[in-house]
């Protein structure tokens, strides 16, 4: 059996960070990337691969994404691996923040009315040409660094600790591994739940984020001001606001979500769109049972994501209606047309969609959790977003090469 100092599991934002930071900072440690998707380059699904789903998402970088870092690992180590970060995606991208506006006046003291908190969120806007030349920097570093070796199109499927070390069964085989990252993301939600539940590590699994996402022209949502913030109520998250282009929805049969894009300059238009999502708790079950709804709406909706009118829910006429999940959907609503008017007559909504989080672990400041050896970056240490992946990567990758 091959033995490694490191493996990464998983060569989306947070594994490819993680693995570039080895290359370059600690490169006499052996180390194993693996993914599921195919190597640089060479993509085949959307959210797999090598930088993950960030080729694919709305490439929005979010400059609070650092205050999540921050908090979980002090503020140190995470202003210093964002420095590090930002040396090379300046390389490739102008980094010219977007400030973000708040929302007309009288629209934010409706809302305020409501409970609502309003997040703003910085940004900068990433394309896919520059996320291209960003793999190809990246991909170069890791090619030339001889301690690597790359295991692709290749999906983990066990880890276990014996006797100090990690065995890690893969499709090709097994390996073993003195320290093991974990940066599964996005399509590995499932898998890293059930990995933390045999491990015993699981704090909490109570929460299905489920709801839709709704899309609206531009001329119908003028007190927005342009907004990219977010409002958050203890019930209900609006947001963030995306100005750019039209939702595209992507079925992910496998994963049995939906998941939405829009910011390709080809279907750039006025709407905005946005997601509805309410929380809803399921004691130790979340994310089963966000697969399940998932599942179902799939079934309802003929396999499928799928635009309706937002009037066919408020009449009663939505395939939706049947399910006792989506029972806030339509007191929701008019709660939202209360603040942006014609949402129920002119707009649209995609089903379902399902926003996937690994169950809760506890995680230390130097992002390993109760397994020693065993570290987490990215949504598997429960952290959504590409700046904030990235970050974690680099802190994990200094951790596991101690
Ligand atoms: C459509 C979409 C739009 C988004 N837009 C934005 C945005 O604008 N701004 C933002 O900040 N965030 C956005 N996000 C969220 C952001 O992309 C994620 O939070 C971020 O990519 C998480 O990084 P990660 O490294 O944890 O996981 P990922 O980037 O998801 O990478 C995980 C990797 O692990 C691999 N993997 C999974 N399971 C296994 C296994 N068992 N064995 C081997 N490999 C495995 C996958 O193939 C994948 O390459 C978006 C997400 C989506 C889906």
């Amino acid at each position: 059996m091959n033995n490694y100092d490191i493996a990464i599991i998983g060569s989306g934002v947070a594994g490819a960070f993680a693995a570039l930071r080895l290359s370059e900072k600690h490169p006499d440690q052996k180390v194993i990337l693996f993914d599921i998707g195919k190597i640089f380059f060479k993509r085949r699904r959307f959210l797999e691969g090598f930088l993950g789903c960030f080729p694919n998402g709305d490439g929005k970088l979010y400059t609070n994404n650092i205050d999540s870092v921050s908090e979980l690992t002090g503020i140190k180590k995470a202003k210093s691996s964002y420095n590090y970060v930002s040396s090379y995606l300046s390389q490739v991208n102008n980094m010219k923040l977007i400030k973000d506006t708040l929302p007309q006046s009288a629209f934010q003291k409706k809302v305020k009315e409501l409970n609502f908190d309003i997040k703003t969120n910085d940004h900068y806007q990433w394309k896919p040409d520059s996320i291209h030349a960003l793999t190809k920097i990246i991909s170069e570093k890791l090619e030339n660094w001889n301690n690597m070796t790359f295991s692709f199109d290749n999906e983990v499927y066990k880890i276990i600790k014996k006797r100090g070390q990690f065995l890690i069964s893969s499709e090709s085989g097994d390996v073993s591994a003195k320290k093991v990252i974990l940066c599964v993301g996005r399509s590995g939600w499932r898998w890293a739940t059930e990995l933390y539940k045999d491990l015993g590590i699981t704090v909490e699994d109570d929460y299905a984020r489920i709801g839709i996402r709704c899309e609206l022209s531009g001329s119908n949502a003028k007190e927005l001001n342009k907004t990219h913030c977010t409002l958050i109520r203890d019930d209900l998250e609006l947001g963030p606001f995306n100005w750019n282009g039209t939702v595209i929805p992507e079925d992910h049969a496998d994963m049995v979500i939906s998941t939405f894009r829009s910011n390709e300059e080809r279907w750039k238009s006025e709407k905005v769109s946005f997601s509805l999502i309410s929380p809803k708790l399921y004691k130790g079950q979340g994310v089963a049972q966000s697969e399940r709804l998932a599942k179902l709406t799939f079934l309802l909706f003929n396999d499928r994501v799928t635009k309706e009118r937002v009037k066919m829910v408020m009449k009663n006429e939505s395939q939706l209606s049947i399910l006792p999940e989506f029972n806030w959907l339509p007191k929701t609503l008019e709660l939202v047309e209360s603040f942006m008017p014609n949402i129920i007559s002119k707009g649209y909504f995609h089903i379902p969609e399902i926003s996937p989080i690994p169950a809760k672990i506890d995680v230390s400041k130097e992002l390993e959790t109760e397994v020693e050896g065993l570290f987490v970056a990215g949504e598997c240490a429960g952290v959504r977003g590409i700046l904030s992946a990235a970050v974690m990567g680099c802190i994990a990758a200094d951790n596991a090469s101690k």
